[in-house]
């Protein structure tokens, strides 16, 4: 036998348990399992650490892009966005026009009830329209 297969013969049955093990472990013990994953947790705190830097810069430059796109957007539609803004003024003043215009109706108007039913009528009406008696 020559002296590499030798050591293969040696290393490949251990590598082959060693597999095995850690296998078996994996499915039946949560504690090496646990302390498995405590060590990549470790290792992602640690990476952490050392691109805290490179972390931060990416986040900025994120950041400037955001509000690049965002200024692009709204040079893009500043037309747009100011008729759209009148619009909505257009809008609200006619709606606040009809709205002082039953305000005012409502104040002006008023309220007639009949003589004999107590029901509410028109100021103009000579007979009640619920009960018919003349006022
Ligand atoms: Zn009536």
């Amino acid at each position: 036998m020559g002296s590499i297969s030798k050591i293969l013969f040696i290393t490949v049955p251990i590598l082959i348990a060693c597999t095995f093990i850690f296998t078996i472990m994996m499915i039946l013990s949560p504690k090496f399992r646990g302390k498995l994953m405590a060590r990549q947790i470790k290792a992602t705190k640690y990476m952490l650490d050392e691109s805290k830097d490179s972390l931060e810069a990416i986040g900025k430059t994120a950041g400037n892009i955001g509000i690049n796109i965002k200024k692009d957007i709204l040079d893009e539609n500043k037309d747009n966005l100011k008729n759209i803004a009148r619009d909505e003024a257009d809008i609200v003043k006619d709606s606040i026009k009809i709205k002082a215009r039953a305000i005012k109706e409502g104040l002006t108007k008023e309220n007639i009830f009949c003589k004999y039913c107590g029901e509410p009528i028109d100021e103009d009406s000579i007979y009640c329209k619920i009960c018919g008696k003349k006022q």
